[in-house]
C-alpha cells in the first residue's frame, strides 16, 4: 500500500486524481482504520492531516465555519459551539468516548455520510453547507442536497471537504439533539433526531420548525411533511402526537442487527414528539398545554 501526507490541497487533489479508486483519505482515521482491519486495504492511503488551515473554529458574519479537521472533542469543548449551535454541541457530546472524539473529526463524520453520523441531523436542522475542493475548483454544497446514500455523497472520490459553514438559528430559536441507543456510551445512534423550532415574536406559535432524522433512511434526512403541519401554530398536545406519527411515517427505516424497522418508528415517534416538547418549553417558557 503506498501511503501520502500532502501539504496542500492541491497536493492531496492530484494524489486523487492520480491514484483513481485505489486512493482513500484518512483524517482521524477511526472509520478507515476500522474498515482496513475488518474490510480491505486501500491501494494508496492520503492522509490530510498534515494540511494547513483545514482545523480550527471561528466565527464567520453571523455564523461559524469550521474546517473539516477539526476533531469532536475540539467542537465539544468549544463555548461558541455550545453557546450558538447547542444542537451541533449536544451531538458531539453524545458521540462516542472521550478518546474517539479525540481523533474523530467532523469532516470524517460527514464523508463517511453514514445514516447515523451524529453531526448529520444537526447540520440538516442548521441550514448548513459544505466547501468542497475539487480539482476544478471550489463548490458550495448545502448538506440537505449533501448526502446520497451510505458512504455517498457530493464530495465523490474525487473531492476534498475543507470546511463546514453553519448560519446562526434566528433569536429566540431552541434546539436540541435526541440520540437513542442501547449503551449510553460507544454506541451508534439506533435513532438520532435534532430539533429546532422558532417561535413567533408572541412566543405563541411556532413560526419555523426543523426536524432531523437519522439512522431511520440511507441518508439522514428532514421531515418536511411533519414540518409543514407544525409551521404557523401553536403546539398543543394533540398537534405533537400528530406530529410524532407523521415523522415517525415520513422515516424510511430498516430492520438490521441493532433494531427492527417497527421499533425504529416508534423511537422516532417518541424522540420527535419529546424534542418539540422540549424545545417548546425552553423557547417560551410554557408546557405544551
Ligand atoms: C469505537 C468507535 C465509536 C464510534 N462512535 C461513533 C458515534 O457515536 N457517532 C458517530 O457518528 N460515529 C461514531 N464512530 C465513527 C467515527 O468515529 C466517525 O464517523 C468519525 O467522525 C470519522 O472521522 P475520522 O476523522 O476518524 O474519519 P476517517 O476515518 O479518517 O475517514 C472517514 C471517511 O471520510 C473520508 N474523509 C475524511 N475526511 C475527509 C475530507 N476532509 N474530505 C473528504 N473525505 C474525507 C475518508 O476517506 C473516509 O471515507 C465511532 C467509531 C469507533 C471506532
Amino acid at each position: 500500500m503506498d501511503y501520502f501526507e500532502p501539504k496542500s490541497i492541491g497536493d492531496a487533489l492530484s494524489l486523487l486524481a492520480k491514484h483513481g479508486a485505489a486512493a482513500k483519505l484518512i483524517a482521524g482515521g477511526t472509520d478507515v482504520m476500522v474498515d482496513m482491519k475488518f474490510k480491505e486495504e486501500p491501494g494508496c492511503l492520503v492522509n490530510i492531516k498534515k494540511i494547513p488551515g483545514l482545523g480550527g473554529i471561528r466565527e464567520n458574519g453571523a455564523g461559524l465555519r469550521i474546517g473539516a479537521l477539526t476533531t469532536i472533542r475540539e467542537i465539544e469543548a468549544n463555548a461558541l459551539v455550545r453557546e450558538k449551535l447547542p444542537v451541533l454541541w449536544e451531538a458531539s457530546h453524545q458521540f462516542a468516548s472521550l478518546q474517539v472524539r479525540d481523533m474523530a473529526t467532523i469532516g470524517g463524520n460527514i464523508c463517511r455520510a453514514s445514516p447515523s453520523g451524529e453531526t448529520l441531523t444537526p447540520l440538516l436542522v442548521l441550514e448548513a453547507k459544505g466547501i468542497l475542493a475539487f480539482a476544478e475548483g471550489e463548490k458550495t454544497e448545502p448538506f440537505a442536497s449533501f448526502f446520497q446514500g451510505p458512504g455517498k455523497s457530493a464530495v465523490g472520490s474525487n473531492g476534498l471537504l475543507t470546511a463546514i459553514e453553519i448560519p446562526y438559528p434566528a433569536p429566540g430559536s431552541k434546539s436540541v439533539y435526541l440520540k437513542h441507543a442501547v449503551r449510553g456510551a460507544m454506541d451508534i445512534a439506533m435513532v438520532g433526531v435534532a430539533v429546532l423550532i422558532t417561535p413567533d415574536a408572541a412566543k405563541n406559535s411556532l413560526q419555523d420548525v426543523r426536524i432531523g432524522l437519522g439512522a431511520v433512511a440511507p441518508t439522514p434526512l428532514r421531515a418536511p411533511k411533519t414540518e409543514a403541519l407544525l409551521r404557523g401554530k401553536p403546539l398543543t398536545a394533540a398537534l405533537v402526537k400528530e406530529a410524532g406519527a407523521l415523522a415517525a411515517a415520513e422515516s424510511k427505516p430498516i430492520s438490521d442487527q441493532r433494531s427492527s424497522a417497527e421499533y425504529r418508528r416508534w423511537i422516532v415517534e417518541a424522540l420527535t414528539r419529546r424534542g418539540l416538547e422540549q424545545t417548546w418549553k425552553a423557547a417560551t417558557g410554557k408546557e405544551v398545554a
